[in-house]
């Protein structure tokens, strides 16, 4: 049996809950080490590593660096490996003050100026981006399929149907109104961005009534792309199917409730790293 472990870094678990909601793996994989569900002080010799979380601590960084070194194979998954994710968050100034007030941080592992991505650090064989990926993305990581098959963007697996005479003037909130469920998110005036995500997830959010915000990250025509390449072709996609202001547009996708997901889409400029190669990305 193939051994593994997953080593958690700053994130929030959600992607550990996903992977043990993919309970096909349990009868071909020994899981050696994730802290979620067992207690152990160190990684041992494993084939294959899933890393989750950013780099937000000190101990984060000893953690990464003394885990690369024992892994045959090392794969960041979900949004915080790859791009800093919730994590990154606590960049922002009103959380630095709080943090980094001594007074108020005894037993606290030192916080490192920014949260960085893990390959800012080390080496990755393979991404596989999501906040979580799913279930099935996980399987086909661990199973190395190499025939998996995965639509360019969420749109191409969502499939709504998109209707020339349906043109909001204005955006809705997310949990507004009522959800038409066979007419796509845009027409409806949701701020759906579907159209420029990586697919892989099935559009789970988007066939449940929710418009995709992004957590699978850029598909491959925008992975190597400047973000501005980005923010102009959701642009072309709303200004094509609606009559919605392209100010409304703009303010809508930097507001924080996108932040999170959208630094998968901008992170190369604000750090100087190069892109991360499209081959790699799951
Ligand atoms: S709802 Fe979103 S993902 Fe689905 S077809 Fe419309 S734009 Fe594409
Ligand atoms: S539909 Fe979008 S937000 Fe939802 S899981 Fe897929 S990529 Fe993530």
């Amino acid at each position: 049996m193939k051994r593994f472990a997953v080593l958690q870094l700053s994130g929030c678990s959600g992607c550990e809950v996903a992977l043990l909601n993919a309970e096909q793996w349990i009868d071909n994989y020994d899981l050696e080490y994730m802290t979620l569900v067992m207690s152990a002080y160190e990684i041992p010799e494993v084939e294959i590593l899933l890393i989750s979380g950013g780099i937000r601590s000190e101990v984060d960084l000893y953690k990464l660096r003394r885990a690369v070194c024992k892994a045959d194979q090392v794969i960041a998954v979900g949004t915080c490996a790859i791009s800093g994710g919730v994590a990154n968050l606590g960049d922002r100034q009103a959380v630095n003050e709080i943090f980094l007030n001594e007074a108020d941080r005894l037993h606290l592992p030192d916080i490192l100026p920014t949260c960085r991505p893990i390959d800012t650090e080390v080496d990755v064989d393979l991404y596989l981006p999501g906040c979580p990926p799913t279930p099935d993305l996980f399987m086909a990581v661990l199973e190395e399929k190499p025939d998996l098959k995965i639509a360019r963007t969420v749109c191409q697996e969502c499939g709504l149907k998109k209707e020339r005479d349906m043109r909001p003037k204005h955006l809705l909130g997310f949990q507004q109104g009522e959800v038409l469920s066979d007419i796509c998110l845009v027409n409806q005036g949701y701020l759906c961005i579907g159209t420029s995500t990586r697919g892989g997830c099935q559009a789970i959010c988007t066939l449940a009534g929710n418009p995709c915000v992004g957590c699978r990250g850029p598909s491959d025509a925008f992975i190597e792309k400047d973000s501005q390449v980005w923010f102009k072709s959701i642009q072309r996609v709303f200004s094509h199917m609606t009559d919605i202001p392209g100010t409304e547009i703009d303010q809508a996708l930097r507001s924080p409730q996108l932040s999170m997901f959208l630094f998968q889409f901008a992170d190369y400029a604000d750090i100087g790293q190069a892109p991360r190669p499209k081959e790699k990305v799951i």
